[in-house]
């Protein structure tokens, strides 16, 4: 969805919050969406209390006032190009969970670049031509991206599905959201994929770094297949 209609519930400080929103709030890694609300660009979209999304306005034009229906628009090619590079990264965290075991200690992501780091210790000899080869050809592959729901106990119960600690899922959390690289990885989370490993494109590994005992950093970027 990259145009939707919502009405306005609160305004505070440059900010807007709706009863609904398509804008993507920054979390689970995964930086904000930027776009237009009302007319006026939207800068900064963050989570507030509960369901509550703050959508920060900038630009000199009227914020819009409670109880209005306003259009939001997000930029699509910034979002996209998220959607691209988180999907990217599943794919790089099965790869790596498939071949050699490791875990995923840390990470960030922007437009079609990305950092990960994994528990190496050290890296395997010729490793980012390696891993760069199995995740393009994971890619290639075209596996579907399905996104589920499940209930809160059964994720838990799934070693597989939550390798982050699973005190990271607040416990007001009823239902836990998976997505699915249908074949490869199935991860608790809650970004925005594409819907199938092709629509990536491929990845290449610009750097490797050792951070220290147990923390091995790769840099990737995202390109066109
Ligand atoms: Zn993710």
């Amino acid at each position: 969805m990259r145009t939707f209609m919502g009405r306005v519930t609160d305004v505070r400080d440059g900010s807007v919050a709706l009863d609904r929103t398509a804008f993507y709030p920054t979390g689970g890694g995964q930086p904000h969406d930027t776009g237009e609300l009302a007319g006026v660009p939207v800068v900064e979209v963050r989570k507030g209390e509960g369901d509550v999304v703050w959508h920060t306005v900038g630009g000199d034009g009227p914020l819009p006032a409670v109880d209005e229906e306003v259009e939001g628009t997000i930029d699509w090619n910034r979002r996209h190009a998220l959607m691209r590079t988180h999907s990217a990264l599943h794919v790089l965290c099965g790869v790596i969970w498939n071949e050699w075991g490791k875990a995923v200690t840390g990470g960030n992501m922007e437009e079609l670049a990305a950092r990960m780091d994994f528990e190496f210790d050290p890296l395997p000899e010729g490793f980012a031509a390696r891993v760069e080869e199995l995740v393009n050809a994971e890619l290639a592959a075209g596996r579907p991206i399905e996104v589920s729901f499940l209930p809160r106990d059964e994720a838990l119960a799934d070693d597989a599905l939550i390798r982050t600690k699973a005190n990271l899922i607040p416990d007001s959390v009823a239902e836990v959201r998976v997505i699915d690289i249908v074949g490869l990885d199935r991860q608790a989370d809650g970004g925005t994929h594409v819907r199938s490993t092709d629509e990536v494109g491929r990845i290449k590994v610009l750097k490797t770094e050792s951070k220290g005992k147990g923390n091995k950093r790769i840099r990737l970027e995202v390109v066109d297949g």
